[in-house]
């Protein structure tokens, strides 16, 4: 049986020095979800700061929610009443470039576009992009092992970290900055922050690999029959252009036209499907040249545009990037889904979906094709129980409920779907181990009563 919450208590004096106006962009949600007016916000600016203030929220028992750039799609960062606000906007160590080992390290404030760009004036290349770019911070893309385009090539988030510097919610410091390429002396606890959605710490500082800077790309915009010529393409790709395919972006109508009318964008072509295919160096080029052209012979893709330029690659990045902000700011009521499926089953999963959806949600779709990344849109009123039946759908042809964007508070109660009893016990236990006031980012990912079982 759950105990009534007892009062809250007041705020330590000790972090009122942290504390700034509670402006209402604190309150803002990337799913469209505002959140509850936060008790306060606190936004530390150092290490210290954030084990400081975290001892003192244990001590008095108050909550709280970790904010980045308050991107993310699954409500993580989304107050809930009573909580308070640990901002990182002011973790800002500035971005240090180490070009021997090729690693950058910098504050978890840090956004992500900022990052990039500093990799790129050092002649590297920081291996993860998304949308949100200019406010994602690296922390919270740590936090949520954020994905994105590039993760074909080069893997999620998680595999650009080589060290970070957290502060546990009971104040401890875990610090693992040396930026060591191999390190295997005990439990790696930077990849068990990773993906855990600020539930066991804050992280304050990272190291990230970077990569020899591409010296070139193209971009191919192609038109497809369906979503089945573009899963018969993928290997084709694969095979034909070997390492430098970079991106494989699937866009299925009606989104791409609705996307391009609404944000004057102009549409290359109407076709029941589109990819997006970007491969890197220009000695490539030929080549991709050659299997594109195959590709259009054999039947795999109805028409394609190839870039010319830089500005041809941006202008086809913008109809892709275009439809993920037609759907937050021009499409009305949305449930996002962010569904992670085996990709020789999407071709089954799709219609089996749009059956489910009929008469009660208008699907719009796109996604990361190359990982099996679909983001499967339900235009309409919201309707709780038609999310369940699209998971229980997917978790059915061996998939998980989110791919990149986390369970935050909006999936909690879906997690058994795709993850057994036994292994949420064993989440909900290791952060009971690390945060036993349970006061951060309480109701994300699991819930207080699996870690009590
Ligand atoms: C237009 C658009 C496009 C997007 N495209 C993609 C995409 O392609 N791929 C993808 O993966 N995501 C995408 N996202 C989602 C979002 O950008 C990512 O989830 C991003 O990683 C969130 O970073 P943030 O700093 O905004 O974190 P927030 O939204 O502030 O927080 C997200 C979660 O991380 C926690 N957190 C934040 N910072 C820290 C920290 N320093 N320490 C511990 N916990 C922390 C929060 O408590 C919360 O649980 C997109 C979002 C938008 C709006």
């Amino acid at each position: 049986m759950r105990q009534p919450e007892p009062a809250a208590a007041a705020i330590p004096d000790a972090l009122l020095a942290f504390q700034v106006p509670a402006a209402p962009r604190y309150r803002d949600d990337a799913a469209g979800k505002p959140g509850a007016e936060p008790r306060a916000v606190l936004a530390p600016r150092t290490t210290d700061d954030c084990a400081l203030i975290l001892r003192g929220l244990q001590a008095a028992g108050l909550r709280a929610a970790v904010q980045g750039g308050r991107t993310g799609l699954s409500g993580g960062a989304r107050v809930r009443p009573g909580e308070i606000v640990l901002s990182t906007e002011k973790l800002l160590a500035p971005p240090v470039i180490d070009p021997i080992a090729a690693t950058l390290a910098a504050g978890a404030g840090t956004a992500l576009e900022t990052a990039q760009m500093v990799a790129r004036e050092a002649g590297l290349f920081l291996a993860a992009d998304l949308g949100a770019r200019g406010s994602a911070t690296l922390g919270g893309m740590a936090a949520t092992n954020a994905g994105g385009p590039l993760a074909l090539r080069y893997g999620t988030f998680r595999q650009q970290v080589l060290g970070l510097e957290a502060v546990l919610a009971d104040g401890s410091v875990v610090r693992r900055m040396g930026g060591l390429a191999k390190d295997n002396s005990g439990l790696d606890l930077s990849q068990l922050l990773i993906g855990s959605e600020g539930t066991l710490g804050i992280i304050t500082r990272l190291v990230l690999r970077l990569h020899p800077a591409p010296l070139a790309r193209r971009v191919a915009f192609c038109a497809l029959a369906s979503v089945e010529a573009a899963l018969a393409l993928l290997p084709i790709l694969r095979a034909g252009l070997g390492p430098s395919l970079q991106a494989c972006e699937l866009m299925v109508d009606p989104l791409l036209t609705e996307a391009c009318a609404e944000r004057g964008l102009r549409q290359p072509f109407s076709s029941p499907a589109a990819l997006l295919i970007e491969v890197t160096d220009p000695a490539d080029g030929e080549r991709f040249e050659t299997v594109l052209g195959k590709a259009l012979a054999d039947g795999y893709i109805s028409d394609a545009v190839l870039s010319a330029s830089e500005a041809d690659c941006r202008a086809f990045w913008a109809l892709r990037e275009g439809c993920s902000h037609y759907l937050i700011d021009n499409a009305g009521p949305i449930t996002s889904l962010d569904l992670s499926l085996p990709i020789a089953a999407i071709a089954r999963f799709l219609p089996e979906a749009e059956a489910i959806c009929a008469g009660r949600a208008r699907p719009l779709v796109f996604g990361h094709l190359g990982d099996g990344n679909l983001h499967y849109i339900l235009a309409g009123k919201p309707d709780h129980a038609l999310v369940g039946e699209i998971f229980a759908l997917t978790a059915a042809h061996g998939g998980a409920i989110t791919a990149e964007h986390g369970i935050g508070q909006d999936k909690v109660e879906w997690l058994p779907l795709c993850r057994e009893a036994d292994e949420i016990r064993a989440m909900a236990r290791l952060k009971a181990a690390l945060d036993p006031g349970w006061i951060l980012n309480d109701g994300r990912v699991f819930t207080r009563y699996e870690g009590e079982c």
